[in-house]
């Protein structure tokens, strides 16, 4: 453990020990106890408070069965979680993954980087996460609702406006939050929209949620930009994925005049150099359900490179958006070598620690997710505030105030990186600024 200080690392062991098998809670948790040897240093009390010991310790962990029954009336069986890991900021905010993938593990890191990603937003939002090993791909729209109906049906007396208050996460849209409120409403048979976000528009949603995650993240590359006197105006770009993160990127970037040349799924790479068409994507992907290979189809001068690696196309701007640990060391070099001067993270820790490694040693402009990706549940605190106060706001109001949320995170990343003496890392920035706001309002409250 070289980079975890002295006085961390035995935690940082009794975290393997007490979670074995949970791989990606294990990256997650070494990568921000790799920062905070200077907090301890400063702030003794959070050591004898035990303050790291207990962030690493979820508050409370639920785990329940999923039974459902598929079209043919067969009966199918999945796992259901949701891990509240800390209420010290506000209730436990976080999406919901339904993913084949997904286990204990999964969740817990996605539930730990939450906590730190909520403080950022500087909204009043504790942090959680929950899912489900389910996967939607190829069910029909009556399974997809059987299941849900289902998972809601243990998940309801668990959550609530000022208890724990679910949104969506990979595979779960739109679609899938409606079926679930339905289902909240009608075993408690409350109306309460502030249970859920990324609600529908006319039922309690926020304008500006669906892009919001995508929006943001560009926000904060251009920040990033603006930081070393550049801009998007011109770079070439790649995008990962082409959900609803990687879709709302790469019209932001448009927007802001880059050009978008790749985008992909899990099957494959779509490379068209003449810059995405957006329109089309969003037909594929959100009107027709199917897969990117597609586009290849209307657009005949596209690429699609089936089983490829989108890192390895020539770029000056990568925006991961697709899934943790997409980019791997190698990934990171070819990135570097072919001229990438910025990365921002719009998935949760898609990029491995040797990858974060090869971005900082090489000094590009490098975004991590609980930064960059905060946008998305900073917009879903913004859908709280609207139903709390039975409101709802216009798009261009809704827009510049996630804007301006993701200028402060930005602007407060890079001093706590100058004023921890990390000039321009905003990893040591987003870990140390989270984490602080956190870990005091746990001293304030007492051992709880
Ligand atoms: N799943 C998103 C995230 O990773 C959003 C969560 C939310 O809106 O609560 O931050």
């Amino acid at each position: 453990m070289a980079h975890v200080d002295q006085k961390i690392e035995g935690m940082y062991q009794e975290v393997l020990k007490r979670n074995p098998g949970e791989t990606e809670f294990h990256q997650a948790v070494l990568e921000v106890l790799e920062s905070l040897g200077p907090v301890v240093s400063k702030h003794p009390q959070f050591l004898e408070r035990k303050i790291i010991q207990r962030i690493c310790e979820p508050e409370r962990q639920i785990i329940f069965r999923v039974p459902w029954q598929d079209d043919k009336g067969e009966v199918q069986i999945n796992r259901g979680f949701r891990v509240e890991f800390n209420s010290s900021l506000g209730p436990y905010k976080g999406g919901l993954r339904f993913h084949p993938s997904v286990y204990l593990g999964i969740i817990k890191f996605l539930g730990f980087e939450q906590c730190f990603k909520n403080s950022l937003t500087g909204l009043p939002i504790g942090g959680g996460k929950g899912g489900s090993d389910f996967d939607p791909k190829g069910k029909s729209d009556d399974e997809v609702m059987r299941f849900c109906q289902s998972f809601m049906t243990e998940l309801y007396r668990h959550i609530g406006e000022h208890t724990d208050v679910p949104a969506g996460d990979i595979g779960v849209g739109g679609r899938e939050i409606g079926y679930m409120f339905g289902q909240y409403k009608r075993i408690t048979n409350r109306y309460e929209p502030g249970v859920l976000t990324g609600k529908g528009l006319t039922w309690g949603g926020s304008l500006v949620r669906t892009e919001a995650t995508g929006y943001g993240a560009t926000f904060f590359v251009n920040e990033m930009l603006k930081a070393r006197k550049d801009s998007f105006a011109g770079k070439t770009c790649l995008v990962s994925g082409s959900g609803n993160v990687a879709i709302y990127t790469i019209e932001k970037i448009h927007q802001l005049g880059g050009k978008c040349v790749a985008c992909s799924d899990s099957n494959g790479v779509i490379y068209d150099e003449k810059g995405l068409d957006l329109d089309l994507i969003k037909q594929i992907k959100e009107v027709e359900r199917r897969r990117v290979s597609d586009y290849a189809k209307t657009h005949k001068h596209a690429k699609y490179i089936a089983g490829g690696n989108i890192w390895d196309i020539p770029c000056q701007v990568a925006m991961p958006s697709a899934t943790q640990n997409e980019i791997n060391g190698k990934d990171a070099v070819t990135l570097v070598k072919n001229g990438c001067i910025a990365v921002g993270e719009g998935a949760n820790m898609p990029t491995t620690p040797e990858g974060v490694k090869v971005f900082l040693d090489a000094k590009i402009a490098y975004g991590p997710g609980k930064a960059t990706n905060a946008g998305g549940v900073a917009t879903s605190a913004l859908e709280m505030q609207q139903n709390a106060g039975r409101d709802s706001w216009t798009f261009e109001y809704t827009e510049k105030k996630l804007e301006d949320i993701m200028v402060n995170i930005h602007s407060n990343c890079f001093e706590t990186a100058e004023e921890y003496g990390a000039p321009g890392n905003y990893v040591i920035g987003a870990n140390i600024c989270g984490f602080i706001k956190i870990a005091n309002a746990m001293v304030a409250h007492g051992l709880v």
